[in-house]
């Protein structure tokens, strides 16, 4: 991880991107960025589907420019912002221009593997980017590590649990980490046999009990592989072997994470299960700022529980753990093809438990290589979306 960029408190005001401003993360950081207006020069904004969203943010912020990744959005968004000075694109080539406009800090916070393009060519271009989208990472782990380094680019993971990693790692001695553990909520379904867990509905499975997020990583939260993707985004961020990334279910999502040193200390950030302390880390970082989440009131909680992830009622933790090991183009098999799975889900066109099924029939399909550039991995993430599609119009 290269740290070069240094905030003090009475510096400039900090121009700023957000790359899926419409959704939980993009939200969330705007809501920081209205409560210290002063601190912040919006640059660029982007969204998809939700246009008026998109629009009053843009001009509440001010930004200069606008864009949506769908173009049959553009009129719309043109419509919302006449009589504005804010500049409006549509198409994915909008998104890479907002990610290319000249922001000292980006948030990447777009769903998917959409955001691997548009995060890249942030990183590329040396900005100091706030991860959110936990998929590029994934998909493109080794190549975007390397973009980093390449362009002296600043990567702040958002993700919480990176995000808690971050904060308590001393980067400057590796070899004295014994491991790091991810902790995990266990999900709406963490007490669901597999048979209740077959007839789980979409509704069911979006219903977080801590957390308050986007569809996509919800369900995600609830089949656990979500933390098989973190643990491939930990392995990418973190100087770690894949065998010293433990899981562990720890159901109030307080401990956020933690690093286990050579000599038996075991460093954890806590806090509420509020995504507005991990963003608001990474945009003050190095300084820090206030964060309208709930104050921790341990006394309250009382109870601090934790137990070993159930690898058979999850097979999504071994299927993603699998992928690393294999790595080369596994990772983005794994997460092309739970994209679709999900979404097919959502759509109730799938059961939940087809969703790892899927998964893995996609990771069984291929030989996997070696991606050495990016369209390598976006020709993956092509090929494996169309056989996914095949495979769950068989299941029906
Ligand atoms: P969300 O669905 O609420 O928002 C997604 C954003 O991406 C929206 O702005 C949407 O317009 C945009 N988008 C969707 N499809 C797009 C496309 N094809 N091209 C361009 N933009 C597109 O999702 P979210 O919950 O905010 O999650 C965003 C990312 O942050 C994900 O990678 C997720 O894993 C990660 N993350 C989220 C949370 C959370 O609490 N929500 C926590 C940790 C990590
Ligand atoms: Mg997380």
């Amino acid at each position: 991880m290269v740290l070069s960029a240094q905030l003090h408190p009475q510096a400039a005001p900090r121009t700023i991107s957000i790359l899926g401003a419409t959704g939980s993360i993009g939200t969330s950081t705007i809501d920081l960025i209205l409560r210290n207006p002063d601190q912040f020069n919006v640059v660029a904004l982007s969204g998809n589907s939700n246009v008026d969203l998109l629009a009053k943010q843009a001009k509440e912020l001010n930004a200069d420019f606008a864009c949506v990744a769908d173009p049959k959005n553009y009129l719309a968004l043109k419509d919302a912002l006449s009589g504005t000075n804010i500049e409006v694109g549509a198409g994915e080539s909008s998104v890479l221009e907002a990610a290319t406009r000249n922001a000292d800090w980006v948030m990447a916070s777009i769903v998917g593997a959409a955001g691997l393009a548009p995060t890249l060519e942030a990183v590329k271009r040396g900005a100091t980017v706030g991860l959110a989208n936990k998929e590029s990472l994934v998909c493109a782990g080794d190549l975007m590590m390397q973009a980093v380094k390449n362009a002296g680019a600043v990567l702040l993971p958002v993700d919480s649990e990176h995000n808690a990693i971050f904060q308590v790692l001393d980067f400057d001695r590796p070899e004295r980490i014994e491991k790091i553990t991810l902790t995990a909520s266990g999900g709406p379904f963490r007490m669901f046999s597999t048979e209740d867990m077959a007839i789980v509905t979409p509704e069911q499975a979006v219903a977080h009990p801590n957390w308050s997020m986007g569809a996509k990583i919800s369900i995600d939260s609830a089949s656990m592989m979500n933390k098989g993707l973190e643990l491939i985004e930990a392995y990418h961020l973190f100087p770690v072997r894949e065998d010293q990334i433990d899981i562990l279910v720890h159901p109030q999502s307080v401990i956020h994470s933690m690093v286990s040193y050579v000599d038996g200390s075991v460093l954890a950030q806590l806090g509420s299960p509020d995504m507005r302390t991990p963003i608001a880390y990474a945009l003050a970082w190095p300084d820090r700022m206030e964060a309208p989440s709930p104050k921790l009131d341990l006394a309250k909680i009382a109870q601090l529980n934790f137990e070993s992830p159930d690898l058979d009622r999850f097979p999504a933790l071994s299927l993603a753990r699998n992928a690393l090991k294999q790595g080369k183009s596994a990772p983005a098999v794994l997460n092309a093809a739970n994209e679709i799975a999900v979404q097919a889900f959502l759509e109730r066109r799938i059961g939940f438990l087809d969703i790892p099924r899927v998964v893995e029939e996609m990771l069984e399909k291929y030989e996997h290589h070696v991606l050495r550039h990016i369209d390598d991995v976006l020709q993956v993430d092509k090929i494996t979306r169309i056989n996914a599609r095949q495979a769950i119009e068989k299941i029906h």
